[in-house]
Protein backbone atom coordinates (compact mmCIF):
# COMPACT_ATOMS: atom_id res chain seq x y z
CA UNK A 1 0.00 0.00 0.00
CA UNK A 2 1.41 3.29 -1.18
CA UNK A 3 1.68 5.95 1.46
CA UNK A 4 2.21 10.07 0.34
CA UNK A 5 4.65 11.74 2.79
CA UNK A 6 6.16 15.36 1.83
CA UNK A 7 9.38 16.94 2.41
CA UNK A 8 11.57 19.50 1.23
CA UNK A 9 15.32 18.37 -0.01
CA UNK A 10 17.30 21.52 -0.11
CA UNK A 11 18.04 23.68 2.48
CA UNK A 12 21.45 25.15 4.90
CA UNK A 13 22.52 25.49 7.65
CA UNK A 14 25.30 27.44 9.51
CA UNK A 15 27.69 24.67 8.16
CA UNK A 16 27.76 26.63 4.46
CA UNK A 17 25.19 29.87 4.81
CA UNK A 18 21.80 28.96 6.53
CA UNK A 19 20.96 30.81 9.49
CA UNK A 20 19.26 27.73 11.85
CA UNK A 21 20.89 24.33 12.76
CA UNK A 22 19.38 20.79 11.93
CA UNK A 23 17.39 20.74 15.19
CA UNK A 24 15.85 24.18 15.25
CA UNK A 25 14.75 23.25 11.18
CA UNK A 26 12.86 20.25 11.98
CA UNK A 27 11.10 21.83 14.76
CA UNK A 28 9.78 24.21 11.88
CA UNK A 29 9.51 21.24 9.78
CA UNK A 30 7.09 19.75 12.06
CA UNK A 31 5.07 23.13 12.61
CA UNK A 32 4.61 23.13 9.03
CA UNK A 33 3.69 19.49 8.45
CA UNK A 34 6.41 18.17 6.41
CA UNK A 35 7.26 14.47 7.21
CA UNK A 36 11.02 15.00 6.09
CA UNK A 37 13.95 16.95 5.53
CA UNK A 38 16.84 16.69 3.46
CA UNK A 39 19.34 19.10 4.89
CA UNK A 40 21.68 19.93 2.13
CA UNK A 41 25.09 22.26 2.97
CA UNK A 42 27.62 23.17 0.69
CA UNK A 43 30.72 21.59 0.06
CA UNK A 44 29.95 19.68 3.28
CA UNK A 45 28.65 16.63 4.52
CA UNK A 46 27.30 16.41 8.28
CA UNK A 47 26.79 13.12 9.31
CA UNK A 48 25.64 13.79 12.94
CA UNK A 49 22.28 15.06 12.50
CA UNK A 50 20.52 12.19 10.47
CA UNK A 51 17.58 10.85 12.61
CA UNK A 52 13.75 12.02 13.83
CA UNK A 53 13.34 15.41 15.59
CA UNK A 54 10.64 16.49 16.18
CA UNK A 55 9.17 13.64 14.37
CA UNK A 56 10.59 14.55 11.05
CA UNK A 57 13.39 12.43 9.63
CA UNK A 58 15.77 14.64 9.09
CA UNK A 59 18.52 13.38 6.34
CA UNK A 60 21.66 15.05 5.25
CA UNK A 61 23.11 15.50 1.95
CA UNK A 62 24.80 18.02 0.12
CA UNK A 63 25.07 20.87 -2.50
CA UNK A 64 28.13 20.55 -3.99
CA UNK A 65 30.11 22.83 -6.52
CA UNK A 66 33.80 24.38 -7.22
CA UNK A 67 34.02 26.99 -4.75
CA UNK A 68 36.89 28.17 -7.43
CA UNK A 69 35.16 28.77 -10.27
CA UNK A 70 34.03 32.28 -11.36
CA UNK A 71 31.59 33.07 -12.29
CA UNK A 72 29.56 30.35 -9.85
CA UNK A 73 27.69 27.39 -11.75
CA UNK A 74 27.07 23.73 -11.91
CA UNK A 75 25.57 22.98 -8.40
CA UNK A 76 24.63 19.66 -7.61
CA UNK A 77 22.36 18.18 -5.25
CA UNK A 78 23.76 15.47 -3.90
CA UNK A 79 21.52 13.02 -1.59
CA UNK A 80 22.55 9.70 0.07
CA UNK A 81 25.70 9.46 -0.73
CA UNK A 82 26.86 8.92 2.80
CA UNK A 83 29.96 10.80 2.30
CA UNK A 84 31.69 14.06 1.55
CA UNK A 85 32.30 14.44 -2.29
CA UNK A 86 33.62 18.32 -2.73
CA UNK A 87 36.71 17.04 -3.82
CA UNK A 88 35.24 16.05 -7.28
CA UNK A 89 33.29 19.27 -7.59
CA UNK A 90 36.18 20.65 -10.35
CA UNK A 91 34.49 17.77 -12.89
CA UNK A 92 30.89 17.32 -13.15
CA UNK A 93 30.93 13.71 -14.67
CA UNK A 94 33.42 13.16 -12.13
CA UNK A 95 31.22 14.01 -9.27
CA UNK A 96 27.99 12.13 -10.83
CA UNK A 97 30.11 9.03 -10.91
CA UNK A 98 31.73 9.42 -7.22
CA UNK A 99 28.25 10.16 -6.15
CA UNK A 100 26.68 7.30 -8.33
CA UNK A 101 29.14 4.73 -6.98
CA UNK A 102 28.57 5.80 -3.32
CA UNK A 103 24.89 4.58 -4.18
CA UNK A 104 23.91 8.10 -3.91
CA UNK A 105 21.44 9.95 -6.28
CA UNK A 106 22.48 13.56 -8.18
CA UNK A 107 19.76 16.66 -9.07
CA UNK A 108 21.10 19.61 -10.88
CA UNK A 109 20.12 22.54 -8.63
CA UNK A 110 18.25 25.87 -10.31
CA UNK A 111 18.99 24.62 -13.67
CA UNK A 112 18.42 28.21 -14.91
CA UNK A 113 19.22 30.55 -12.67
CA UNK A 114 18.67 34.68 -13.48
CA UNK A 115 21.48 37.46 -11.72
CA UNK A 116 19.99 39.66 -9.52
CA UNK A 117 20.94 42.89 -11.29
CA UNK A 118 20.54 45.60 -8.82
CA UNK A 119 22.41 43.99 -5.75
CA UNK A 120 25.06 42.61 -8.77
CA UNK A 121 24.78 39.07 -7.47
CA UNK A 122 25.01 37.13 -10.69
CA UNK A 123 22.69 34.12 -11.69
CA UNK A 124 24.18 30.11 -10.81
CA UNK A 125 23.01 28.18 -13.89
CA UNK A 126 24.16 24.40 -14.96
CA UNK A 127 26.30 25.23 -17.85
CA UNK A 128 28.03 21.64 -18.38
CA UNK A 129 25.52 19.75 -19.93
CA UNK A 130 27.93 16.97 -21.65
CA UNK A 131 26.70 14.83 -18.44
CA UNK A 132 25.05 11.75 -17.78
CA UNK A 133 23.88 9.35 -14.56
CA UNK A 134 22.42 12.14 -12.86
CA UNK A 135 18.51 11.24 -11.72
CA UNK A 136 17.11 14.46 -12.32
CA UNK A 137 16.67 18.10 -12.18
CA UNK A 138 15.36 20.60 -9.48
CA UNK A 139 12.57 22.17 -11.72
CA UNK A 140 11.36 24.61 -8.79
CA UNK A 141 13.56 26.25 -6.21
CA UNK A 142 11.68 29.34 -4.98
CA UNK A 143 14.50 31.07 -3.95
CA UNK A 144 15.75 30.95 -7.69
CA UNK A 145 12.33 32.64 -8.81
CA UNK A 146 12.10 35.06 -6.26
CA UNK A 147 14.80 36.32 -7.29
CA UNK A 148 14.37 36.28 -10.83
CA UNK A 149 11.06 37.84 -10.16
CA UNK A 150 12.69 41.09 -8.23
CA UNK A 151 14.14 43.45 -11.59
CA UNK A 152 15.03 46.06 -9.07
CA UNK A 153 14.60 47.47 -5.59
CA UNK A 154 11.22 48.88 -5.56
CA UNK A 155 9.78 45.73 -6.89
CA UNK A 156 11.79 43.99 -4.21
CA UNK A 157 10.51 45.68 -1.10
CA UNK A 158 6.94 45.35 -2.74
CA UNK A 159 7.65 40.99 -2.85
CA UNK A 160 9.56 40.92 0.84
CA UNK A 161 5.97 41.91 1.49
CA UNK A 162 4.23 40.04 -0.87
CA UNK A 163 5.93 37.30 -1.97
CA UNK A 164 3.37 34.97 -2.80
CA UNK A 165 2.73 37.62 -5.39
CA UNK A 166 6.00 36.94 -6.82
CA UNK A 167 6.04 33.60 -7.01
CA UNK A 168 4.33 31.94 -10.62
CA UNK A 169 5.77 28.52 -11.05
CA UNK A 170 9.04 26.70 -12.36
CA UNK A 171 10.82 28.64 -15.21
CA UNK A 172 9.20 27.80 -18.74
CA UNK A 173 13.25 26.98 -19.50
CA UNK A 174 13.55 24.72 -16.93
CA UNK A 175 9.95 22.85 -17.99
CA UNK A 176 11.45 23.05 -21.93
CA UNK A 177 14.66 21.68 -21.25
CA UNK A 178 12.99 18.96 -18.86
CA UNK A 179 10.54 18.12 -21.93
CA UNK A 180 13.25 17.88 -24.51
CA UNK A 181 15.31 15.43 -22.10
CA UNK A 182 12.31 13.55 -21.91
CA UNK A 183 11.15 13.40 -25.38
CA UNK A 184 14.83 12.71 -25.92
CA UNK A 185 13.83 9.17 -24.26
CA UNK A 186 15.39 10.04 -20.85
CA UNK A 187 14.32 9.23 -17.60
CA UNK A 188 14.25 12.29 -15.75
CA UNK A 189 12.77 12.99 -12.10
CA UNK A 190 11.39 16.70 -11.37
CA UNK A 191 11.64 17.94 -7.51
CA UNK A 192 11.14 21.37 -6.16
CA UNK A 193 12.34 22.72 -3.24
CA UNK A 194 12.74 25.97 -1.13
CA UNK A 195 16.26 26.43 -0.78
CA UNK A 196 15.87 28.17 2.80
CA UNK A 197 18.88 29.86 3.78
CA UNK A 198 16.40 32.54 6.23
CA UNK A 199 19.07 35.95 5.29
CA UNK A 200 18.24 38.70 6.69
CA UNK A 201 17.65 41.61 3.54
CA UNK A 202 18.10 44.96 4.25
CA UNK A 203 16.16 46.73 1.65
CA UNK A 204 15.93 50.67 2.82
CA UNK A 205 13.03 51.01 5.30
CA UNK A 206 12.34 47.30 5.07
CA UNK A 207 14.82 44.42 6.92
CA UNK A 208 13.43 40.78 6.52
CA UNK A 209 14.45 37.19 7.16
CA UNK A 210 13.79 36.14 3.54
CA UNK A 211 12.46 33.93 4.30
CA UNK A 212 11.62 31.89 7.81
CA UNK A 213 11.99 28.32 7.87
CA UNK A 214 9.02 27.16 7.91
CA UNK A 215 7.13 29.90 5.94
CA UNK A 216 9.21 28.17 2.97
CA UNK A 217 8.29 24.44 3.91
CA UNK A 218 4.19 25.20 3.47
CA UNK A 219 5.50 26.75 -0.40
CA UNK A 220 7.21 24.11 -2.97
CA UNK A 221 7.95 21.23 -1.99
CA UNK A 222 7.96 17.39 -3.02
CA UNK A 223 5.09 14.88 -2.34
CA UNK A 224 6.65 11.04 -2.36
CA UNK A 225 4.44 7.68 -2.79
CA UNK A 226 6.40 5.42 -1.15
CA UNK A 227 5.92 1.85 -1.08
CA UNK A 228 4.88 1.50 2.34
CA UNK A 229 4.56 3.96 5.35
CA UNK A 230 7.21 4.87 7.53
CA UNK A 231 8.36 2.96 9.91
CA UNK A 232 10.75 5.01 12.46
CA UNK A 233 13.72 3.35 11.46
CA UNK A 234 15.98 5.68 10.55
CA UNK A 235 17.91 3.64 8.02
CA UNK A 236 14.98 2.06 6.33
CA UNK A 237 13.16 5.11 6.06
CA UNK A 238 15.57 6.77 4.49
CA UNK A 239 15.50 3.94 2.04
CA UNK A 240 11.94 4.23 1.49
CA UNK A 241 12.47 8.05 0.48
CA UNK A 242 15.19 7.70 -1.45
CA UNK A 243 13.93 4.65 -3.58
CA UNK A 244 10.93 6.63 -4.28
CA UNK A 245 12.64 9.89 -5.07
CA UNK A 246 15.05 8.04 -7.63
CA UNK A 247 11.58 6.22 -9.55
CA UNK A 248 10.03 9.88 -9.51
CA UNK A 249 6.97 8.55 -7.69
CA UNK A 250 6.45 12.05 -7.32
CA UNK A 251 5.18 15.41 -7.40
CA UNK A 252 6.38 18.85 -6.93
CA UNK A 253 3.24 20.96 -4.94
CA UNK A 254 3.34 24.78 -4.48
CA UNK A 255 1.38 23.65 -1.14
CA UNK A 256 0.37 27.57 -0.27
CA UNK A 257 -2.47 27.70 -2.71
CA UNK A 258 -3.57 24.74 -0.99
CA UNK A 259 -2.23 21.12 0.26
CA UNK A 260 -1.75 19.34 -3.27
CA UNK A 261 -2.17 16.02 -0.88
CA UNK A 262 -3.85 13.10 -2.56
CA UNK A 263 -3.23 14.52 -6.44
CA UNK A 264 -3.00 11.25 -8.45
CA UNK A 265 -2.03 10.30 -11.78
CA UNK A 266 -2.68 6.82 -13.24
CA UNK A 267 -2.15 5.33 -16.56
CA UNK A 268 -3.98 1.94 -17.67
CA UNK A 269 -3.76 -0.38 -21.08
CA UNK A 270 -5.26 -3.44 -21.25
CA UNK A 271 -4.13 -5.16 -18.23
CA UNK A 272 -0.90 -3.22 -17.83
CA UNK A 273 -0.94 -0.40 -15.31
CA UNK A 274 1.37 2.49 -14.17
CA UNK A 275 1.73 5.43 -11.32
CA UNK A 276 3.68 8.39 -11.14
CA UNK A 277 7.33 7.47 -12.34
CA UNK A 278 6.73 4.40 -14.04
CA UNK A 279 6.67 2.84 -17.18
CA UNK A 280 4.05 0.81 -19.44
CA UNK A 281 3.99 -1.01 -22.16
CA UNK A 282 0.71 0.23 -24.78
CA UNK A 283 -1.84 -2.60 -25.40
CA UNK A 284 -3.98 -0.70 -27.78
CA UNK A 285 -5.15 2.25 -26.19
CA UNK A 286 -4.05 4.23 -22.72
CA UNK A 287 -6.11 5.56 -20.52
CA UNK A 288 -4.94 7.97 -18.07
CA UNK A 289 -6.64 9.19 -14.89
CA UNK A 290 -5.75 12.83 -13.10
CA UNK A 291 -7.71 13.69 -9.90
CA UNK A 292 -6.49 17.01 -8.27
CA UNK A 293 -7.25 17.54 -4.33
CA UNK A 294 -9.21 21.22 -5.30
CA UNK A 295 -10.49 22.72 -8.16
CA UNK A 296 -8.01 23.43 -10.37
CA UNK A 297 -6.87 23.78 -14.20
CA UNK A 298 -4.55 21.37 -15.64
CA UNK A 299 -3.52 19.57 -18.34
CA UNK A 300 -1.51 16.54 -19.26
CA UNK A 301 1.94 17.42 -21.12
CA UNK A 302 3.31 14.85 -24.16
CA UNK A 303 7.17 15.89 -23.54
CA UNK A 304 7.93 17.11 -27.11
CA UNK A 305 4.46 17.36 -27.96
CA UNK A 306 3.62 19.84 -25.55
CA UNK A 307 -0.47 19.85 -24.07
CA UNK A 308 -2.66 16.95 -25.13
CA UNK A 309 -5.55 17.19 -22.73
CA UNK A 310 -6.89 20.43 -21.07
CA UNK A 311 -9.46 20.67 -18.05
CA UNK A 312 -11.18 22.32 -15.15
CA UNK A 313 -12.38 21.07 -12.05
CA UNK A 314 -11.26 18.09 -10.21
CA UNK A 315 -10.83 14.92 -12.19
CA UNK A 316 -9.81 14.42 -16.24
CA UNK A 317 -9.48 11.12 -18.10
CA UNK A 318 -7.37 11.12 -21.40
CA UNK A 319 -7.30 8.51 -24.02
CA UNK A 320 -3.66 8.10 -25.91
CA UNK A 321 -2.70 5.41 -28.42
CA UNK A 322 0.93 7.17 -28.49
CA UNK A 323 4.20 6.10 -26.91
CA UNK A 324 5.92 9.22 -24.54
CA UNK A 325 6.78 10.73 -21.67
CA UNK A 326 3.52 11.95 -20.06
CA UNK A 327 3.45 14.41 -17.09
CA UNK A 328 0.56 16.65 -15.39
CA UNK A 329 0.68 20.89 -14.76
CA UNK A 330 -2.18 22.04 -12.42
CA UNK A 331 -2.86 26.15 -11.83
CA UNK A 332 -4.55 27.70 -9.53
CA UNK A 333 -5.45 31.01 -9.37
CA UNK A 334 -3.42 31.65 -12.26
CA UNK A 335 -0.03 29.78 -10.31
CA UNK A 336 1.41 26.90 -10.60
CA UNK A 337 0.48 24.34 -8.01
CA UNK A 338 1.27 20.68 -9.14
CA UNK A 339 4.27 19.61 -11.60
CA UNK A 340 3.99 15.55 -11.34
CA UNK A 341 6.58 13.15 -12.69
CA UNK A 342 5.83 11.89 -15.89
CA UNK A 343 4.33 8.16 -16.81
CA UNK A 344 6.76 6.75 -19.32
CA UNK A 345 4.78 4.90 -22.12
CA UNK A 346 6.12 2.54 -24.37
ZN1 LIG B 1 22.75 26.53 -5.27
ZN1 LIG C 1 21.27 25.92 -2.03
Amino acid sequence: MTQEVVGNLHMHTPYSDGAWYHDQIALAASQARLDFIVVTDHNVWVQGPQGYHHEVLVLVGQEVHNNRRTPQANHLLVYGAEAELSQCAAQPQQLIDAARARGGLTFIAHPFDFPLKFMREPGIAWVDWNIEGYVGLEIWNYMSEFKARMPNRLLAVYYALYPQRAIRGPFKETLELWDELLADGQRVVGVGNSDAHAFTLSLGPVKRVIFPYEYLFRCVNTHLLLDEGLTGDVEYDKYLIYSALEQGHSWVGYDLLGSTKGFSFTARSASEHAAIGEEMRRAGAVNFDVEVPLPATFQIVRAGKGVVARAKGTKMKFTSVEAGAYRVEAYRKGRGWIFSNPIYVL
